[in-house]
């Protein structure tokens, strides 16, 4: 069959993504000829703000590059718009010649609206919504002056972009609040004084009355007050209208926008339209999330397939760093609607839930918005929030649950609840990413386009690595920390060090962080990295750890916990089995398994039972095995000289000394010992962070190896002649790694990164050997403990079920 010819006008993000849905699922289906006003093909026109800040360039916002069209045979003609269109003969008129089509696609986008003011053409005004409006601001230089006109989402993005490069930027806005749209007047003074802390200049309820300007350049913005604001630029971001205005002349019906039905059809049953140039049902489009649905939708429809667009509840956030704001669904004032108002003047939090017969309707925040996704659902779903309205607006770990922990948060969320509302991409389709092998960030990007648009379900996203991959997640490098700041991890390392930073609050608020108490993914870092610096000035957080380290037993998939007492070395007794058969009988213990570190797991102990297996597994004289920690787990050894034929050493007797000096430490990721009693190297030691095979002569000490997602032979680090010395360079390697990889990096990892001649220097160094053996047992000090017994002692009733306390917090 003859290939339908089809013809897209707009390469833009909603074309863009019908083109992706198509020729992923027909190739062969249509002759695809593509029309661009733009010079450009496809790029992620939300990520201009990004580029514009300086965090990011033209080429990493780039979706659709020439070999994406050329691998699909798309025809590109970009740089050419259409002039026309003739319905009856079924042709596209570009600027350089026709095109005939079978069928054809509107994806126009917006204009954006420039105010009629006198002076708006002159050189220098201009609008905020393609690269060439953003090279025009990038070319500004610092202390070069910029006024904004409008303070919604673009134009504050615009302003906080060129206040980062050194711009001195007024924003003047008509209204009485920043975002009048989607906050409210408290929200909108919190918004204003955080630009105003950046340097920005709001003027509020202001009206444009003039643009000034000399030989044909802007230079300046007249208030009808008759202020006048100098400047070197103009830029208007008041609103866009949908690009109509082909569309009109070939005769389709147009409203605001391009009229289309549920498949996004168009008056003409051959065209179609998608994106900010359609009106559907009543309503345009300005965020992306709606668009790709449609996309999705006319993807479907163009290949015979049953769809229909549905419009759903949005979401915002501003993409300006510092500034934390979220709002979704209607927060307008009404008869029959309730407000729920929490403030915290001294910490710049603001939040407002808006409730109509019990429904959650509205939710504003600003300062603190972690919770923000849980509202959203709350409103998408319509839920019946009136058995927690008391707690409803400190969130979700308020609801009787377990203690906050935002990795349980993902982890219970719904398949199908949504993670990315850019891409509307769920749960479900993400964590079976994750399965089928997208390790990180870039590969989850890749493979579902979750937090590819604009990034700011990043979090989440990561939170469902780490959740899926456990602790084969690893963190990406080079990239700031997390969200609350825009440091890397080794530049907070470092800080932390040389400032110095003793406590997470002086963290926080020394380096800048842009959040209240950091998040999930800086604060296990932070933690760290300060116990690790500053062992005696610092006190340990439980509440910066993951659940596993909280709790001291690994979290398993129903939600019951696994106990791994310690064996040291994997020698045991036949007392310490009988202790452990009977704790496994006490507590109804459905698994015991061997694990592969020679320790006995105890699986599917309940959550409420911990404390008293403890016990009674301490009594025993068992402590815990840390086979939870990022932190010594295990020492592997093979029997050695003391029975086996071939041992040159006693490697059990070393793995036991080498356990015993090192358990309880923490690390920045779970480290693993094994030793062996000749080169036969029965105790796997080759595949381990540190590995010992002894020798005629000594002990061979090699480091940085692995068995996990990647498999990795250790590497030499030194020879030595006694089981002192091999000690010694084994805790003066561990105190280096601690002192400074970064948090989640497994030993070879850093190894990597900072080259195995470099660890070898330090610790062939005897002075250096000995200051790292020191600060180790400085920390060990304090930390080679056992959280077991410490647990059962001080915080026992911490573990029994929550629903007691929800009683007394009702009562
Ligand atoms: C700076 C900026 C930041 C943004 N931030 C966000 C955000 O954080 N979150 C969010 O959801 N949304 C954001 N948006 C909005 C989002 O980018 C748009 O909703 C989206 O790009 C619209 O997609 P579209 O395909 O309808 O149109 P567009 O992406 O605008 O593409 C339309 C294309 O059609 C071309 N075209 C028009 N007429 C013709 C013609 N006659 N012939 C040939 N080509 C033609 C245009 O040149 C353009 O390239 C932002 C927008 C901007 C400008
Ligand atoms: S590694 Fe050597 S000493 Fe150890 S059990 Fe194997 S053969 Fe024996």
């Amino acid at each position: 069959m003859a290939k339908q010819k089809l013809v897209v006008i707009g390469a833009g993000m909603a074309s863009g993504r019908v083109l992706e849905h198509l020729t992923d699922a027909a190739p062969d289906a249509f002759d695809i000829t593509l029309f661009n006003a733009e010079p450009r093909g496809n790029y992620n026109r939300i990520m201009l703000s990004p580029v514009l800040a300086g965090d990011q360039t033209y080429a990493d916002i780039v979706t659709h590059d020439e070999a994406w069209y050329a691998e699909r045979a798309i025809t590109c003609r970009f740089g050419e718009k259409v002039l026309e269109i003739d319905r009856d003969a079924k042709i596209v008129v570009g600027a350089n010649g026709h095109v005939p089509y079978d069928q054809l696609i509107f994806g126009t986008g917006s204009d954006p609206f420039m105010i009629p003011l006198p002076g708006h053409d002159l050189d220098g005004v201009i609008a905020y919504r393609d690269l060439e409006d953003t090279e025009r601001m990038m070319g500004l230089q610092p202390g070069q002056k910029c006024v904004v006109i409008g303070g919604g989402l673009l134009g504050l993005e615009a302003a906080a972009g060129m206040a980062a490069r050194g711009v001195d930027v007024t924003v003047v806005h008509i209204m009485g609040h920043l975002m009048e749209r989607q906050l409210d007047e408290a929200a909108g003074y919190l918004l204003r004084k955080s630009l105003e802390d950046k340097g920005i200049t709001i003027c509020l309820q202001a009206n444009s009355k003039e643009i000034v300007g000399r030989d044909g350049q802007v230079k300046a913005l007249m208030l009808d007050d008759g202020t006048e604001l100098p400047c070197d630029l103009l830029v208007m971001a008041v609103g866009i209208r949908p690009s109509v205005a082909l569309a009109k002349t070939a005769g389709l019906a147009v409203g605001r926008g391009i009229h289309v039905d549920d498949q996004m059809g168009t008056s003409d049953g051959a065209i179609f339209a998608v994106g900010e140039c359609v009106e559907h049902n009543g309503a345009i489009f300005g965020l992306v999330a709606p668009l790709y649905d449609q996309a999705r939708v006319l993807a479907q429809t163009l290949l015979g397939e049953k769809a229909a667009f549905v419009q759903k509840t949005l979401s915002t956030k501003l993409k300006v760093t510092g500034c934390d704001l979220f709002s979704a669904g209607d927060f307008a004032d009404g008869e029959t609607r309730e407000d729920i108002v929490f403030r915290d003047p001294a910490r710049g939090i603001y939040k407002r839930l808006v409730i109509e017969e019990n429904r959650l309707v509205g939710a504003v925040m600003y300062g603190d918005t972690g919770d923000g996704n849980w509202f959203f659902q709350l409103i998408k779903d319509g839920t019946d929030i009136e058995e927690m309205r008391e707690t409803l607006i400190f969130g979700p770990s308020m609801q009787g649950g377990p203690a906050p922990d935002p990795l349980s948060a993902v982890a219970a969320l719904p398949r199908d609840a949504e993670i990315c509302g850019c891409n509307g991409v769920c749960k479900g389709i993400i964590v079976d990413a994750i399965e089928g092998g997208a390790g990180d960030l870039g590969a989850v990007r890749g493979a579902t386009k979750a937090s590819a648009s604009c990034g700011t379900c990043t979090g989440l996203v990561e939170q469902l690595l780490q959740v899926t991959l456990g602790d084969g997640f690893e963190l990406p490098s080079a990239q700031p920390i997390c969200g609350c700041c825009d440091l890397t991890h080794e530049d907070v390392r470092r800080l932390i060090k040389t400032t110095p930073l003793k406590s997470q609050e002086a963290v926080w608020q020394e380096l800048g962080w842009s959040t209240r108490n950091g998040c999930h993914v800086c604060r296990p870092a932070v933690n760290f990295y300060l116990l690790a610096d500053w062992p005696l000035e610092y006190q340990d957080d439980p509440q910066s750890r993951f659940i596993n380290e909280r709790k001291h037993a690994n979290i398993q998939k129903d939600g019951t916990f696994s106990v791994v007492p310690r064996m040291w070395g994997g020698i045991t007794n036949p007392s310490e089995l009988r202790a452990i058969a009977d704790a496994a009988d006490k507590y109804n213990v459905p698994t015991v398994k061997v694990t592969g570190g020679q320790r006995i797991d105890l699986l599917g102990v309940k959550g409420e039972d911990l404390p008293g297996i403890w016990a009674d597994l301490n009594r025993a004289g068992l402590v815990s095995g840390h086979a939870y920690s990022k932190g010594l787990r295990t020492v592997k050894t093979c029997v050695g000289t003391d029975h086996c034929r071939f041992g040159t050493q006693d490697s059990t007797g070393l793995g036991i000394k080498l356990e015993q000096a090192l358990w309880g430490s923490w690390t920045p990721h779970k480290v693993k010992l094994g030793v062996s009693g000749c080169p036969r190297n029965c105790a796997e030691a080759t595949c381990k962070d540190i590995g010992i095979i002894c020798v005629d002569s000594g002990y061979q000490v090699s480091v940085g190896g692995a068995a996990g997602m990647d498999v990795k032979e250790t590497e030499r680090l030194c020879d030595v002649a006694t089981e002192a010395e091999a000690i010694e360079v084994t805790i003066a390697f561990t105190q280096l790694y601690r002192e400074n990889a970064k948090y989640l990096d497994r030993a070879y990892k850093w190894v990597a990164k900072v080259g195995l001649d470099w660890v070898q220097e330090r610790v062939a160094d005897l002075d250096e050997r000995a200051s790292l053996v020191a600060a180790f047992e400085l920390s060990q000090s304090i930390y080679r403990k056992d959280p077991w017994a410490e647990h059962v002692a001080e915080k026992a009733e911490a573990y029994q079920p929550m629903a007691d306390l929800t009683l007394e917090a009702a009562e």
